[in-house]
């Protein structure tokens, strides 16, 4: 059975405490949602949410949003949570391409992208989540210091995002090809489980920060 259609995911998610419901109805309100002044950062594709939920226990002071399409993935992240308990994650159900009617201009601090599906067809691209249709809509969302942060190992899916950048009128404000033997980069990483997947297997991780331009 594929995980994705585990039976009854759709509906534990929906009776679930730990996901918003109807979204766009908080556009503007997340931080009432929250209960706090905090920054707000989103992870696009979080999967089982084990950076989400690293990162929230790291940081109590930032507030995190977990974005992700299937319900069976988000489910696992659900299950975690139930023991946690973080007063400071939140997980949505959604497709980002809704992203802009989710989040108000300059609601969002920080955007995640970790190990993002390649979409290797051609005329898939506008699916990328690096794609320049995508950076469209997060310059909608982010604050205009607000940075979107990537990572990945396929080589082809960054190469295509590095080239996004410009057309987009974004800055490239750091980049590594080798991740984990860059000291530097390194410095706070939280390992994703894509990540610790293909690192163990010998596969490089890319990297890149980036920024509107004139944001600086
Ligand atoms: N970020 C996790 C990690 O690094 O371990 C999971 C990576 S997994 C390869 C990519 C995830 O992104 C999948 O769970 C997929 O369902 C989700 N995803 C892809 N496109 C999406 C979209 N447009 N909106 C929301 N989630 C998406």
């Amino acid at each position: 059975m594929r995980l994705r259609n585990i039976a009854g995911s759709r509906e534990v998610i929906a009776d679930s405490d730990f996901t918003v419901k109807e979204p766009d109805k908080k556009k503007g309100l997340w931080k009432e949602v929250f209960g706090n002044d905090n920054p707000i950062r989103v992870e696009i594709g979080m999967g089982k949410g084990r950076f989400l939920m690293d990162m929230a226990q790291l940081h109590p002071d930032i507030n995190y949003v977990g974005i992700e399409k299937y319900s069976s993935v988000l489910l696992r992240a659900l299950q975690k949570q139930e023991q946690l308990l973080l007063p400071n994650i939140i997980f949505i159900r959604m497709d980002a391409e809704e992203i802009t009617e989710v989040f108000a201009p300059s609601e969002v601090d920080r955007i995640y992208l970790n190990f993002s599906d390649p979409w290797p067809k051609d005329r898939h691209a506008k699916r990328r989540l690096p794609s320049r249709q995508f950076l469209e809509r997060y310059d909608k969302i982010l604050k205009s210091d607000g940075v979107v942060e990537f990572k990945t190992d396929n080589r082809d899916l960054f190469m295509f995002a590095l080239d996004e950048i410009e057309p987009a009128g974004w800055n490239l404000d750091a980049v590594t090809y080798d991740l984990h033997n860059d000291e530097k980069m390194m410095i706070g990483n939280v390992m994703t489980e894509y990540e610790e997947r293909f690192s163990q297997a010998g596969n490089p991780i890319y990297k890149y920060i980036i920024s509107r331009k004139g944001s600086k």
